[in-house]
Protein backbone atom coordinates (compact mmCIF):
# COMPACT_ATOMS: atom_id res chain seq x y z
CA UNK A 1 0.00 0.00 0.00
CA UNK A 2 2.77 2.14 0.46
CA UNK A 3 3.28 2.58 -3.20
CA UNK A 4 -0.34 3.43 -3.87
CA UNK A 5 -0.56 5.88 -1.06
CA UNK A 6 2.35 8.16 -2.73
CA UNK A 7 0.62 8.16 -5.95
CA UNK A 8 -2.55 8.95 -4.19
CA UNK A 9 -2.66 11.59 -2.14
CA UNK A 10 -1.10 15.01 -2.85
CA UNK A 11 2.70 15.76 -2.39
CA UNK A 12 1.60 18.50 -0.05
CA UNK A 13 -0.21 16.48 2.27
CA UNK A 14 2.47 13.46 2.17
CA UNK A 15 5.59 15.56 3.48
CA UNK A 16 2.53 17.09 5.98
CA UNK A 17 1.90 13.63 7.50
CA UNK A 18 5.26 12.38 7.45
CA UNK A 19 5.63 15.06 9.96
CA UNK A 20 2.63 14.37 11.82
CA UNK A 21 3.78 10.87 12.13
CA UNK A 22 6.85 11.50 13.78
CA UNK A 23 5.39 13.86 15.81
CA UNK A 24 2.88 11.06 16.81
CA UNK A 25 5.77 8.60 17.64
CA UNK A 26 7.71 11.00 19.88
CA UNK A 27 4.00 11.30 22.26
CA UNK A 28 3.95 7.26 21.75
CA UNK A 29 0.32 7.57 19.61
CA UNK A 30 -0.35 5.46 16.66
CA UNK A 31 -1.90 7.32 13.52
CA UNK A 32 -4.06 5.79 10.49
CA UNK A 33 -6.06 6.68 7.68
CA UNK A 34 -9.44 5.73 8.12
CA UNK A 35 -12.74 5.41 6.35
CA UNK A 36 -13.88 6.47 2.83
CA UNK A 37 -10.74 7.48 1.61
CA UNK A 38 -9.01 4.19 2.31
CA UNK A 39 -12.02 2.39 0.48
CA UNK A 40 -12.28 4.47 -2.55
CA UNK A 41 -8.11 4.52 -2.71
CA UNK A 42 -8.34 0.38 -2.70
CA UNK A 43 -11.51 1.25 -5.38
CA UNK A 44 -9.01 3.66 -7.30
CA UNK A 45 -11.62 6.72 -6.80
CA UNK A 46 -10.15 9.92 -6.08
CA UNK A 47 -11.18 11.59 -2.08
CA UNK A 48 -9.68 14.02 -0.69
CA UNK A 49 -11.92 13.91 2.57
CA UNK A 50 -8.78 12.84 5.11
CA UNK A 51 -9.62 11.52 7.93
CA UNK A 52 -6.71 10.74 10.54
CA UNK A 53 -7.96 8.22 13.71
CA UNK A 54 -5.41 8.30 16.34
CA UNK A 55 -4.91 5.51 18.95
CA UNK A 56 -4.28 8.06 21.96
CA UNK A 57 -5.16 11.49 21.87
CA UNK A 58 -5.93 13.65 18.87
CA UNK A 59 -6.64 17.33 20.57
CA UNK A 60 -3.15 16.77 21.70
CA UNK A 61 -1.38 15.70 19.06
CA UNK A 62 -3.09 18.79 16.65
CA UNK A 63 -1.96 21.19 19.29
CA UNK A 64 1.23 20.14 19.16
CA UNK A 65 1.29 20.37 14.99
CA UNK A 66 -0.80 23.52 15.31
CA UNK A 67 2.27 25.11 17.06
CA UNK A 68 5.01 24.09 14.77
CA UNK A 69 2.66 24.84 11.43
CA UNK A 70 0.85 27.56 9.95
CA UNK A 71 -2.44 25.22 10.44
CA UNK A 72 -5.86 26.54 12.03
CA UNK A 73 -6.83 24.78 15.03
CA UNK A 74 -10.42 23.43 15.50
CA UNK A 75 -11.04 21.03 18.94
CA UNK A 76 -13.70 19.39 20.06
CA UNK A 77 -12.97 18.16 23.37
CA UNK A 78 -15.99 16.43 23.99
CA UNK A 79 -15.88 14.02 21.18
CA UNK A 80 -11.84 14.01 21.24
CA UNK A 81 -11.49 15.59 17.59
CA UNK A 82 -9.31 18.10 15.91
CA UNK A 83 -9.49 19.73 12.21
CA UNK A 84 -6.51 21.46 11.00
CA UNK A 85 -6.93 23.65 8.42
CA UNK A 86 -4.48 24.44 5.81
CA UNK A 87 -4.03 26.86 2.94
CA UNK A 88 -5.03 23.95 0.52
CA UNK A 89 -7.21 21.05 2.46
CA UNK A 90 -8.27 20.18 6.10
CA UNK A 91 -7.13 17.41 7.94
CA UNK A 92 -10.01 15.56 10.19
CA UNK A 93 -8.19 14.08 13.42
CA UNK A 94 -10.17 11.51 15.77
CA UNK A 95 -9.36 9.69 18.98
CA UNK A 96 -10.25 6.09 18.27
CA UNK A 97 -13.07 5.20 20.18
CA UNK A 98 -15.78 2.64 21.12
CA UNK A 99 -19.53 3.66 20.69
CA UNK A 100 -22.43 2.21 22.66
CA UNK A 101 -26.07 3.05 22.10
CA UNK A 102 -28.78 2.87 24.97
CA UNK A 103 -31.26 2.88 22.88
CA UNK A 104 -31.72 2.51 18.89
CA UNK A 105 -31.54 5.99 17.35
CA UNK A 106 -30.11 7.46 20.25
CA UNK A 107 -26.56 9.52 19.88
CA UNK A 108 -24.16 7.14 21.14
CA UNK A 109 -22.25 7.09 24.45
CA UNK A 110 -18.46 7.64 23.13
CA UNK A 111 -15.77 6.31 25.45
CA UNK A 112 -11.76 6.38 23.92
CA UNK A 113 -10.79 2.79 22.35
CA UNK A 114 -8.57 1.41 20.24
CA UNK A 115 -8.04 1.60 16.40
CA UNK A 116 -10.22 -1.77 16.42
CA UNK A 117 -13.22 -0.48 18.30
CA UNK A 118 -13.22 2.39 15.96
CA UNK A 119 -13.12 0.40 13.40
CA UNK A 120 -16.10 -1.95 14.50
CA UNK A 121 -18.22 1.48 15.41
CA UNK A 122 -18.27 1.73 11.07
CA UNK A 123 -21.62 1.64 9.69
CA UNK A 124 -20.52 -0.91 6.66
CA UNK A 125 -16.94 -3.15 6.17
CA UNK A 126 -16.01 -1.46 2.93
CA UNK A 127 -15.75 1.89 5.28
CA UNK A 128 -13.68 0.20 8.53
CA UNK A 129 -10.42 -0.92 7.33
CA UNK A 130 -7.30 1.78 8.66
CA UNK A 131 -3.84 2.48 6.20
CA UNK A 132 -1.31 2.72 9.03
CA UNK A 133 0.64 6.15 8.77
CA UNK A 134 3.39 5.46 11.32
CA UNK A 135 6.66 4.93 10.33
CA UNK A 136 7.60 1.76 10.97
CA UNK A 137 4.60 -0.11 9.28
CA UNK A 138 3.74 2.52 6.76
CA UNK A 139 1.11 1.63 4.48
CA UNK A 140 0.13 -1.29 6.16
CA UNK A 141 -3.52 -2.22 5.70
CA UNK A 142 -4.98 -3.00 8.99
CA UNK A 143 -8.25 -4.70 8.53
CA UNK A 144 -9.17 -6.74 11.71
CA UNK A 145 -13.11 -7.71 10.28
CA UNK A 146 -11.66 -9.22 6.95
CA UNK A 147 -13.28 -5.94 5.10
CA UNK A 148 -11.36 -5.95 1.89
CA UNK A 149 -12.62 -8.99 0.76
CA UNK A 150 -16.33 -7.61 0.83
CA UNK A 151 -14.81 -4.61 -1.19
CA UNK A 152 -13.44 -7.15 -3.64
CA UNK A 153 -16.81 -8.90 -3.88
CA UNK A 154 -18.65 -5.49 -4.31
CA UNK A 155 -20.53 -6.21 -1.07
CA UNK A 156 -22.52 -3.92 2.00
CA UNK A 157 -22.24 -5.59 5.12
CA UNK A 158 -22.88 -4.32 8.21
CA UNK A 159 -20.18 -5.22 11.09
CA UNK A 160 -23.13 -6.83 13.54
CA UNK A 161 -26.57 -7.67 13.73
CA UNK A 162 -27.64 -4.54 15.55
CA UNK A 163 -26.22 -2.00 13.86
CA UNK A 164 -29.44 -0.55 11.61
CA UNK A 165 -31.21 -1.18 14.77
CA UNK A 166 -28.37 1.22 16.57
CA UNK A 167 -28.41 3.65 13.98
CA UNK A 168 -30.72 3.55 11.07
CA UNK A 169 -29.49 6.05 9.41
CA UNK A 170 -27.10 3.91 8.17
CA UNK A 171 -30.20 2.31 6.18
CA UNK A 172 -29.98 5.80 3.82
CA UNK A 173 -26.03 5.28 3.89
CA UNK A 174 -26.09 1.86 2.38
CA UNK A 175 -28.33 2.66 0.09
CA UNK A 176 -26.38 5.51 -1.17
CA UNK A 177 -23.17 3.61 -1.58
CA UNK A 178 -25.15 0.39 -2.95
CA UNK A 179 -25.98 2.69 -5.72
CA UNK A 180 -22.50 4.66 -5.83
CA UNK A 181 -20.64 1.61 -6.16
CA UNK A 182 -23.03 -0.51 -8.27
CA UNK A 183 -23.15 -2.78 -4.61
CA UNK A 184 -25.22 -5.03 -3.76
CA UNK A 185 -26.28 -5.73 0.18
CA UNK A 186 -24.99 -9.32 1.29
CA UNK A 187 -27.48 -11.39 2.01
CA UNK A 188 -27.60 -11.12 5.93
CA UNK A 189 -27.09 -7.61 5.75
CA UNK A 190 -30.42 -6.92 3.24
CA UNK A 191 -32.42 -9.76 5.66
CA UNK A 192 -31.25 -7.01 8.61
CA UNK A 193 -32.38 -4.01 6.75
CA UNK A 194 -35.76 -5.39 5.92
CA UNK A 195 -36.38 -6.23 9.75
CA UNK A 196 -35.06 -2.78 10.23
CA UNK A 197 -36.98 0.41 8.59
CA UNK A 198 -39.01 0.18 11.47
CA UNK A 199 -36.28 1.71 13.11
CA UNK A 200 -36.29 4.62 10.95
CA UNK A 201 -39.02 5.86 13.52
CA UNK A 202 -36.85 6.25 15.86
CA UNK A 203 -34.07 8.56 14.16
CA UNK A 204 -34.16 12.60 14.24
CA UNK A 205 -35.84 14.51 12.12
CA UNK A 206 -32.20 16.45 11.33
CA UNK A 207 -30.27 12.96 11.07
CA UNK A 208 -32.64 11.85 8.34
CA UNK A 209 -32.64 14.89 6.53
CA UNK A 210 -28.92 15.28 6.57
CA UNK A 211 -28.41 11.64 4.80
CA UNK A 212 -31.03 13.04 2.15
CA UNK A 213 -28.45 16.27 2.00
CA UNK A 214 -25.27 13.69 1.25
CA UNK A 215 -27.58 11.81 -1.34
CA UNK A 216 -27.77 14.81 -3.16
CA UNK A 217 -24.90 15.36 -3.46
CA UNK A 218 -24.17 12.12 -5.54
CA UNK A 219 -23.87 12.27 -8.89
CA UNK A 220 -27.20 10.52 -9.51
CA UNK A 221 -28.91 10.84 -6.36
CA UNK A 222 -32.37 9.77 -8.31
CA UNK A 223 -30.98 6.51 -8.72
CA UNK A 224 -30.65 6.58 -4.76
CA UNK A 225 -34.31 7.55 -4.18
CA UNK A 226 -35.76 5.03 -5.93
CA UNK A 227 -34.00 2.27 -4.30
CA UNK A 228 -35.26 3.96 -1.16
CA UNK A 229 -38.75 3.48 -2.73
CA UNK A 230 -37.95 0.30 -3.56
CA UNK A 231 -37.05 -0.67 -0.23
CA UNK A 232 -39.71 1.00 1.38
CA UNK A 233 -37.41 3.11 2.88
CA UNK A 234 -39.81 6.47 1.35
CA UNK A 235 -42.78 5.84 2.59
CA UNK A 236 -41.13 5.21 5.81
CA UNK A 237 -40.37 8.19 6.15
CA UNK A 238 -43.23 9.76 4.75
CA UNK A 239 -46.12 7.86 3.77
CA UNK A 240 -46.56 10.13 0.44
CA UNK A 241 -43.12 10.16 -0.56
CA UNK A 242 -43.01 8.43 -4.27
CA UNK A 243 -39.81 7.83 -6.52
CA UNK A 244 -41.51 7.37 -9.65
CA UNK A 245 -39.72 7.69 -12.86
CA UNK A 246 -40.94 11.57 -12.88
CA UNK A 247 -38.70 12.32 -10.18
CA UNK A 248 -35.88 10.83 -11.78
CA UNK A 249 -36.65 12.90 -15.18
CA UNK A 250 -36.84 16.15 -13.19
CA UNK A 251 -33.84 15.51 -11.35
CA UNK A 252 -31.61 15.02 -14.44
CA UNK A 253 -33.41 18.09 -15.78
CA UNK A 254 -32.63 20.18 -12.73
CA UNK A 255 -28.66 19.17 -12.47
CA UNK A 256 -28.67 20.46 -17.03
CA UNK A 257 -29.97 23.80 -16.03
CA UNK A 258 -28.30 24.89 -12.58
CA UNK A 259 -25.85 26.38 -10.24
CA UNK A 260 -24.88 22.91 -8.17
CA UNK A 261 -25.16 25.04 -4.90
CA UNK A 262 -28.88 25.25 -5.75
CA UNK A 263 -29.48 21.47 -6.42
CA UNK A 264 -29.81 20.13 -3.01
CA UNK A 265 -32.74 22.85 -2.58
CA UNK A 266 -34.26 22.14 -6.04
CA UNK A 267 -34.38 18.11 -5.49
CA UNK A 268 -36.30 18.90 -2.35
CA UNK A 269 -38.52 21.24 -3.82
CA UNK A 270 -39.03 18.59 -6.41
CA UNK A 271 -39.65 15.50 -4.31
CA UNK A 272 -42.19 17.09 -2.83
CA UNK A 273 -43.78 18.32 -6.14
CA UNK A 274 -46.96 16.13 -5.70
CA UNK A 275 -47.63 16.63 -1.98
CA UNK A 276 -50.75 18.15 -0.75
CA UNK A 277 -50.89 21.67 1.58
CA UNK A 278 -51.08 18.65 4.46
CA UNK A 279 -48.80 16.20 3.00
CA UNK A 280 -45.81 19.13 2.71
CA UNK A 281 -46.38 20.00 6.49
CA UNK A 282 -46.07 16.86 8.20
CA UNK A 283 -42.69 16.41 5.49
CA UNK A 284 -41.45 20.00 6.64
CA UNK A 285 -42.19 18.67 10.41
CA UNK A 286 -40.67 15.10 10.30
CA UNK A 287 -37.53 16.37 8.48
CA UNK A 288 -37.26 19.63 10.98
CA UNK A 289 -36.61 21.51 7.37
CA UNK A 290 -35.14 24.83 8.07
CA UNK A 291 -37.41 27.82 7.82
CA UNK A 292 -35.68 29.44 4.98
CA UNK A 293 -35.82 25.78 2.57
CA UNK A 294 -39.33 25.51 4.41
CA UNK A 295 -39.74 29.06 2.71
CA UNK A 296 -38.75 27.51 -1.00
CA UNK A 297 -40.59 24.29 -0.81
CA UNK A 298 -43.81 26.17 0.36
CA UNK A 299 -43.49 28.84 -1.92
CA UNK A 300 -43.28 25.71 -4.73
CA UNK A 301 -46.42 24.46 -4.02
CA UNK A 302 -48.03 27.60 -3.83
CA UNK A 303 -46.86 28.60 -7.45
CA UNK A 304 -47.66 25.03 -8.65
CA UNK A 305 -51.56 26.19 -7.66
CA UNK A 306 -51.11 29.23 -9.53
CA UNK A 307 -49.55 28.10 -12.90
CA UNK A 308 -52.51 27.77 -14.74
CA UNK A 309 -52.57 31.55 -14.73
CA UNK A 310 -49.33 31.70 -16.49
CA UNK A 311 -50.76 29.16 -19.10
CA UNK A 312 -51.95 31.40 -22.03
CA UNK A 313 -49.93 33.09 -24.39
CA UNK A 314 -51.92 36.10 -24.35
CA UNK A 315 -50.46 37.18 -20.56
CA UNK A 316 -47.93 40.36 -20.26
CA UNK A 317 -44.98 40.44 -18.59
CA UNK A 318 -46.92 43.12 -16.09
CA UNK A 319 -49.33 39.87 -14.82
CA UNK A 320 -46.41 37.45 -15.04
CA UNK A 321 -44.28 39.82 -12.69
CA UNK A 322 -47.02 40.81 -10.26
CA UNK A 323 -47.94 37.07 -10.02
CA UNK A 324 -44.42 35.70 -9.09
CA UNK A 325 -42.77 38.89 -7.33
CA UNK A 326 -43.18 37.56 -3.83
CA UNK A 327 -42.00 34.18 -4.13
CA UNK A 328 -38.65 32.51 -3.77
CA UNK A 329 -36.37 32.20 -7.06
CA UNK A 330 -35.25 28.68 -6.20
CA UNK A 331 -39.36 28.21 -5.95
CA UNK A 332 -40.14 29.53 -9.76
CA UNK A 333 -36.91 27.73 -11.11
CA UNK A 334 -38.51 24.45 -9.43
CA UNK A 335 -41.99 24.92 -11.15
CA UNK A 336 -39.86 25.67 -14.16
CA UNK A 337 -37.90 22.42 -14.13
CA UNK A 338 -41.60 20.68 -13.31
CA UNK A 339 -43.90 22.24 -15.43
CA UNK A 340 -44.76 20.19 -18.93
CA UNK A 341 -46.31 23.16 -20.40
CA UNK A 342 -43.82 25.29 -23.09
CA UNK A 343 -45.80 28.27 -22.64
CA UNK A 344 -45.33 28.46 -18.21
CA UNK A 345 -41.76 27.25 -18.54
CA UNK A 346 -41.31 30.42 -21.14
CA UNK A 347 -42.94 33.14 -18.63
CA UNK A 348 -40.97 31.41 -15.59
CA UNK A 349 -38.32 32.07 -17.24
CA UNK A 350 -38.93 35.40 -18.56
CA UNK A 351 -39.49 36.02 -15.12
CA UNK A 352 -35.87 34.65 -13.50
CA UNK A 353 -33.94 35.76 -16.63
CA UNK A 354 -35.40 39.66 -16.84
CA UNK A 355 -38.92 40.83 -15.81
CA UNK A 356 -37.46 40.50 -12.04
CA UNK A 357 -34.35 43.13 -13.18
CA UNK A 358 -37.13 45.82 -14.59
CA UNK A 359 -36.56 49.30 -12.61
CA UNK A 360 -38.48 52.37 -13.69
CA UNK A 361 -36.36 54.96 -14.81
CA UNK A 362 -37.82 57.59 -12.63
CA UNK A 363 -37.59 57.33 -8.60
CA UNK A 364 -39.56 58.67 -6.25
CA UNK A 365 -36.89 62.44 -6.13
CA UNK A 366 -37.43 62.82 -10.00
CA UNK A 367 -41.35 62.08 -9.52
CA UNK A 368 -41.13 65.35 -6.96
CA UNK A 369 -39.50 67.47 -9.13
CA UNK A 370 -42.29 67.03 -11.75
CA UNK A 371 -44.28 68.14 -8.96
CA UNK A 372 -45.96 64.70 -7.50
CA UNK A 373 -46.17 64.56 -3.88
CA UNK A 374 -44.88 61.75 -1.85
CA UNK A 375 -47.84 59.13 -0.42
CA UNK A 376 -50.52 57.09 -1.90
CA UNK A 377 -50.63 59.00 -5.20
CA UNK A 378 -46.43 58.92 -5.77
CA UNK A 379 -46.91 54.95 -5.24
CA UNK A 380 -49.68 54.03 -7.32
CA UNK A 381 -47.97 56.31 -10.39
CA UNK A 382 -44.33 54.46 -9.41
CA UNK A 383 -46.50 51.18 -9.86
CA UNK A 384 -48.43 52.23 -12.75
CA UNK A 385 -44.84 53.73 -15.31
CA UNK A 386 -43.61 49.93 -13.76
CA UNK A 387 -46.14 48.16 -15.49
CA UNK A 388 -45.69 50.35 -18.50
CA UNK A 389 -42.29 49.59 -18.53
CA UNK A 390 -42.51 45.71 -17.78
CA UNK A 391 -44.84 45.60 -20.95
CA UNK A 392 -42.74 47.73 -23.21
CA UNK A 393 -45.61 50.78 -23.31
CA UNK A 394 -42.81 52.86 -21.99
CA UNK A 395 -38.90 53.09 -23.14
CA UNK A 396 -37.67 56.00 -22.50
CA UNK A 397 -36.96 58.26 -19.32
CA UNK A 398 -39.04 61.39 -21.61
CA UNK A 399 -42.29 58.20 -21.71
CA UNK A 400 -41.63 57.85 -18.50
CA UNK A 401 -41.98 61.20 -17.42
CA UNK A 402 -45.06 62.46 -19.76
CA UNK A 403 -47.10 59.09 -18.65
CA UNK A 404 -45.95 60.38 -14.68
CA UNK A 405 -47.42 64.17 -15.65
CA UNK A 406 -50.12 62.70 -17.61
CA UNK A 407 -51.76 60.99 -15.07
CA UNK A 408 -50.82 63.82 -11.70
CA UNK A 409 -53.09 65.52 -14.23
CA UNK A 410 -55.91 63.07 -13.33
CA UNK A 411 -55.31 60.71 -15.88
CA UNK A 412 -55.64 57.59 -14.08
CA UNK A 413 -56.13 54.15 -15.99
CA UNK A 414 -59.49 52.68 -13.99
CA UNK A 415 -58.73 48.76 -13.65
CA UNK A 416 -62.21 47.55 -13.95
CA UNK A 417 -61.16 44.52 -10.80
CA UNK A 418 -59.34 47.03 -8.70
CA UNK A 419 -60.69 50.11 -9.07
CA UNK A 420 -59.31 51.79 -5.99
CA UNK A 421 -55.75 50.53 -7.00
P1 LIG B 1 -18.50 9.77 1.32
O1 LIG B 1 -17.62 9.42 0.18
O2 LIG B 1 -19.95 9.59 1.06
O3 LIG B 1 -18.14 11.04 2.04
P2 LIG B 1 -17.49 8.60 3.60
O4 LIG B 1 -17.20 7.15 3.86
O5 LIG B 1 -16.37 9.56 3.66
O6 LIG B 1 -18.20 8.58 2.27
P3 LIG B 1 -18.83 10.23 5.58
O7 LIG B 1 -20.28 10.47 5.68
O8 LIG B 1 -17.93 11.33 5.19
O9 LIG B 1 -18.65 9.01 4.58
O10 LIG B 1 -18.37 9.58 6.94
C1 LIG B 1 -17.02 9.27 7.22
C2 LIG B 1 -16.88 7.90 7.88
O11 LIG B 1 -17.57 7.89 9.13
C3 LIG B 1 -17.50 6.75 7.06
O12 LIG B 1 -16.54 6.15 6.23
C4 LIG B 1 -17.99 5.79 8.11
O13 LIG B 1 -16.97 4.88 8.44
C5 LIG B 1 -18.25 6.67 9.31
N1 LIG B 1 -19.68 6.93 9.50
C6 LIG B 1 -20.39 7.99 9.03
N2 LIG B 1 -21.68 7.90 9.42
C7 LIG B 1 -21.80 6.78 10.14
C8 LIG B 1 -22.87 6.15 10.84
N3 LIG B 1 -24.11 6.66 10.83
N4 LIG B 1 -22.60 5.01 11.50
C9 LIG B 1 -21.36 4.49 11.52
N5 LIG B 1 -20.31 5.02 10.89
C10 LIG B 1 -20.51 6.16 10.21
MG1 LIG C 1 -16.63 11.77 3.54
Amino acid sequence: MARRIEQYLPRQFLELVKDISEQAAEQGQSIYLVGGIVRDMLLGYPNFDIDLVIEGDAVKLAQHVAETSRARLLTHHRFGTAKLKYENFTLDLATARKETYSRPGALPTVTPGTLKDDLFRRDFSINAMAISLASNDYGKLVDPYSCKSDLEHHLIRVLHPESFSDDATRILRGACYEQRFGFEFETETAHLLERDIPMLDTVSGDRIRHELEHIFEENRPEIVIKRLGELGVLHRITPYLESDGWIAEKFDKARHLNKPTQLPSLYFCLLIYSFSEKEIEQFLARLNIPAKLSRVMRDTLGIKDRLPLLDKPSVKPSEIYYLLRDYEHLAIQANAIASESATIHRHLQLFLAKLRYVKTSLDGEELKRLGISAGPEMGKILRILHKAKLDGEVKTRADEGNLALSLKAGDFPIDPKHPRD
